[in-house]
């Protein structure tokens, strides 16, 4: 006998949040399709941080046992003066950091994480994966959605799941509001081999030197054996949305003010992705009908609190659970998903923006920046995370009604 959970889901975008959305329903029993537009399954070479909070949505997915296996599990959150050098503040990551938030903190390589998710769907049976299709069309039917890609292709499902990222296709759709807003900020990425690092900064830890207008990462993947490195810069040089090889002078020349660590890791690198960093103010309303949007698509935020992709795979697991509790009534699974995610995104979004200025302060406001960071005990400091890592109830009921196969 055929159930609604039969009828698949259309899931464009098999990114992070795609993927793990489709991971979600299928260990509800719901079947899906995604459809990507890259001519493979694939993440881009570069680590991210994942809370704790986006632990209890792993426990209930089943993964936290390889994800354990790649990640690293650094020791401290530490931010030092960029220009300086100096420690401004150390936050412990170990016994009692795991004891108030249930779980660690982990640095992981995007494409294990990806590739993860990526092999669960496969091994799943309920998920359909489709590369090299761009959607570029919705039709919207009485009790059915139908998408069209660049090559004519046609898909039909009983709803419709536009996790196709910051510069979302479906977003404009279902909200139709425009470009997203370029931050005015720059980003360089690259992963080194931990052999280029010089021993003193072959750290087990996420450390960051902040300075004004700039900000400069470095943290260990897979067991240590590669560093990730972020560079951030306030530019107004390029076009939004900009993704390319760059410009490595106007970065040197915006970090030419910094310590001498700081400047001989950013010297290591010679090939270095670009990214113009954009976001939106949050909303509220995210769905239509039988289509909603998760994670970038539905509240693209800034990086400086390492949460996106963590907010999509928090979205993807109360989607899931929204869905049976409404038993294939996809507007109304749509409609109670938005309302129990967008104020916790939207103040995620909001923080992202607070934190970018904080860490990017010149003058008066970095020097009240350094005595405060630098005055808080880490007891201080983990109370200032409990709304961000602390469990959040109503998510933690939809991951234990998940149940584990
Ligand atoms: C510098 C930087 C550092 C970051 N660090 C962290 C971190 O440490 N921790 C963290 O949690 N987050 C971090 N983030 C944020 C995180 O990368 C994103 O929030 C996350 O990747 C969003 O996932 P997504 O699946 O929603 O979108 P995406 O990863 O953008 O995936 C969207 C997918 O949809 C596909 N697509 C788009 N349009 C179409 C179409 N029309 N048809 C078919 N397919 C389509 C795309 O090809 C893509 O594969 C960081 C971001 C940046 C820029």
């Amino acid at each position: 006998m055929t159930s609604w959970k039969d009828e698949q889901v259309l899931i464009v975008g098999g990114g992070i949040g795609g993927l793990t959305a489709a991971l979600a329903l299928a260990r509800q029993g719901i079947a899906s399709q995604v459809i990507e537009q890259a001519a493979e399954f694939k993440e881009i070479g570069a680590g991210i941080q994942l809370g704790p909070n986006v632990f209890w949505m792993l426990e209930s997915l089943d993964l936290i046992e390889p994800i354990c296996a790649l990640a690293v599990f650094p020791n401290n959150l530490i931010m030092l003066d960029s220009i300086t050098g100096e420690e401004v503040t150390r936050i412990p990551l170990g016994e009692d950091f795991r004891r108030k938030f249930h779980h660690p903190y982990a640095l992981i390589h995007r494409a294990d994480l990806h590739n993860l998710l990526l092999g669960a769907c496969r091994k799943s049976g309920r998920v359909r994966l489709d590369a090299a299709q761009k959607v570029v069309a919705v039709e919207e039917m009485q009790d059915a959605i139908k998408v069209k890609t660049a090559d004519g292709k046609e898909y039909q499902g009983a709803a419709l799941i536009g996790a196709d990222g910051l510069w979302s296709t479906i977003r404009q759709i279902v909200v139709g509001d425009g470009k997203p807003k370029p931050a005015g900020h720059i980003t360089y990425r690259a992963v080194l081999p931990a052999t280029e690092i010089p021993q003193k900064y072959r750290w087990r830890d996420m450390g960051f030197w902040a300075g004004e207008k700039v900000h400069f990462v470095l943290y260990p993947l897979r067991t240590g054996e590669l560093y990730n490195l972020v560079a951030v810069f306030h530019s107004d040089r390029y076009e939004e949305g900009w993704d390319s090889y760059g410009d490595p002078a106007e970065l040197h020349e915006r970090f030419a003010g910094t310590c001498a660590p700081v400047r001989a890791l950013l010297e290591k690198i010679e090939s270095w992705r670009m990214w113009v960093l954009c976001d939106r103010a949050p909303i509220k309303q995210w769905s239509r009908g039988r289509i909603t949007l998760l994670g970038d698509a539905a509240h693209p935020m800034l990086q400086y609190l390492a949460q996106g992709a963590c907010m999509s795979i928090e979205d993807a697991v109360c989607l899931a659970g929204k869905a049976v509790e409404a038993e294939g009534d996809y507007a109304a699974a749509f409609r109670a998903y938005q309302q129990a995610r967008y104020l916790r995104t939207g103040r995620v979004q909001i923080m992202a923006r607070i934190y970018g200025e904080f860490y990017h302060a010149g003058g008066v406001a970095k020097e009240l920046r350094n005595m405060m960071l630098g005055a808080r005990t880490p007891e201080d400091a983990m109370a200032g995370m409990e709304w961000l890592y602390g469990e959040q109830k109503e998510l933690t009921r939809q991951a234990a009604a998940v149940p584990l196969r």
